[in-house]
């Protein structure tokens, strides 16, 4: 193994020393990192990702326990399984609408508070498996890109694989005001971020692997360094490089990392592993896959990081459909003043008119309690700032106009299908003008067709190629054995302890 760094960065956006003040990113407190949500009842969409919606696999009255299926890929579809985490009763199914205007059925359970295990979530014994071992647990437990994409993360495996990258990406960039559930997996779960980092570059047959982090994240830089040199003795052959960016907002966006590491500027259609020969992850959901390969846990819970205007209130780790309102519930010293509930981070996020209806999904990082910016009628003074930041360098005041008047056309030529909804552009505007939403949501129409990379070129084939294991079944009993087959790399001769 061997390790290196580099510093890197990309240009505009915004920096730590003028529009935003990160150094209210307050750290969290050890003694409330551990702190886990046990909520009454979930609320579980079957469309969590990006692609088709699965199907219920429980009915109502039925029982479940955490880490059952309760929702499988329909043949042929592109999805992943959704699982429960907490144990009691299914209630109803039925139809709901989610933040981001999308409808799914949704299963409802109420807990029993009697955290009941389903009898294949249990450490696996031997984690010496072949790379399709590795990508059959890895898609059977529902992971997917939890830093936001939702891209089912077998796709992007077996999508690296196909393509013959060269790097593994393994994205810390977590840098949204507040937001810090990615750092508290990077200081607690260092270890599995670096054995799942192995197992998935593994999976895809490389051997590089660069972690992206701000350089003013010590602690993690630290606890990942750490992990590195508990875990040299158990591979090798692996090179680790870190990345070092300024800490600044939206660095971990992949159409940014790829104008920052590889000097590219991705077109509409484009990805990563196309174009750069490198496919990226997010470090909680690298976590996930190791705790999929070594606990035999499916994707049930995650980190979350819960926020007012004020700071960080605390990070949680939440089973995966727990009400926006039961996370409030915990957070006990939220501010009565708050008026807005924001379903994601305070830059990102989606106002929402109903916490308790609208659960937490496998993507959603953060939730926040914001005092409403009042709509303030005033014209735009043609500052130049929204200009100024934006990271796709669009002229946001310019589309904004054009799109609010119908001229969508001429928004084209000036690339607002381009857009990324960041939100920086509304966060500057001294005007308050909501720029970034209604670029951002238009950005989002024009992209559904004609597809983006991950629905163009087989990607639903590549779901149901991988697996030595059934679809659906990643707690079977045969997936816990030891794979027959050749072993591969990271794993030859690594018993877990
Ligand atoms: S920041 Fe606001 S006021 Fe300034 S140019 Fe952009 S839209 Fe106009
Ligand atoms: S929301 Fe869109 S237009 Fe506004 S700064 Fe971000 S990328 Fe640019």
């Amino acid at each position: 193994m061997s390790i290196g760094r580099h510093n890197r960065s990309f240009h505009k956006g915004f920096y730590s020393d003028n529009a935003l003040d990160f150094s209210k990113r307050s750290s969290f407190d050890r003694d409330v990192m551990l702190e886990r949500v046990y909520p009454r009842r979930l609320i579980l969409p079957m469309l969590q990702h990006y692609g088709d919606e699965c199907v219920p696999a429980v009915k109502i009255g039925q029982t479940v326990t955490i880490g059952q299926c309760i929702g499988a890929p329909a043949p042929g579809s592109m999805a992943v399984p959704i699982h429960s985490g907490i144990s009691g009763t299914v209630t109803d199914i039925k139809p709901v609408v989610l933040p981001d205007g999308r409808t799914s059925r949704a299963v409802m359970i109420e807990g029993d508070r009697k955290r009941t295990f389903h009898p294949s979530v249990r450490p696996r014994n031997n984690v010496n498996v072949s790379a399709a071992t590795v990508m059959g647990i890895i898609r059977d437990a529902g992971i997917v890109g939890m830093g936001g994409e939702g891209i089912p993360t077998i796709v992007k495996l077996n999508r690296a694989k196909r393509m013959k990258v060269k790097e593994l990406l393994i994205n810390c960039l977590q840098s949204e005001p507040y937001a810090d559930s990615d750092y508290l997996i990077l200081c607690e779960y260092a270890d599995y971020v670096i054995m799942g980092a192995v197992a998935m570059a593994g999976a895809c047959g490389l051997h590089v692997i660069n972690i992206l982090i701000s350089k003013d994240r010590k602690n993690e830089i630290a606890a990942l360094r750490n992990a590195m040199e508990r875990s040299f003795s158990k591979y090798s052959g692996y090179a680790f490089n870190f990345i070092y960016l300024k800490p600044r907002f939206p660095q971990g966006y992949y159409r940014m990392v790829a104008r920052t590491l590889y000097d590219v500027n991705l077109e509409e259609g484009e990805s990563l592993e196309g174009r750069c020969r490198a496919v990226m992850f997010n470090c909680s959901t690298v976590y996930a896959c190791w705790n999929a390969i070594a606990e035999s846990m499916p994707l049930t819970s995650r980190a979350v990081s819960i926020s007012t205007e004020d700071g960080l209130l605390r990070n949680v780790i939440a089973p995966i459909g727990t009400p926006v309102s039961e996370l409030f519930d915990t957070a006990s010293n939220a501010s009565s003043s708050s008026k807005v509930v924001v379903w994601g981070n305070c830059f990102t996020g989606l106002q929402i008119d109903n916490p308790e209806t609208t659960p937490i999904l496998k993507t959603t990082s953060g939730v926040c309690l914001i005092t409403d910016v009042a709509e303030v009628d005033a014209p735009c003074t043609g500052c130049g700032r929204c200009s100024d930041v934006c990271p796709m360098d669009l002229e946001p005041d310019k589309l904004y106009k054009l799109i609010a008047g119908g001229k969508e056309q001429a928004a084209d030529k000036f690339g607002a299908a381009r857009c990324i909804n960041c939100g920086v552009c509304s966060y500057i505007c001294p005007s308050h003008i909501k720029m970034g939403s209604l670029i951002g949501g238009y950005a989002s129409t024009k992209r559904k067709a004609p597809a983006s990379p991950y629905l163009a070129v087989g990607d639903r084939q590549w779901v149901d190629d991988v697996s030595l294991l059934s679809a659906d079944q990643v707690s079977t009993a045969e997936s816990r054995q030891p794979s027959r087959d050749t072993m591969t790399l990271p794993f030859e001769g690594w018993e877990s302890e």
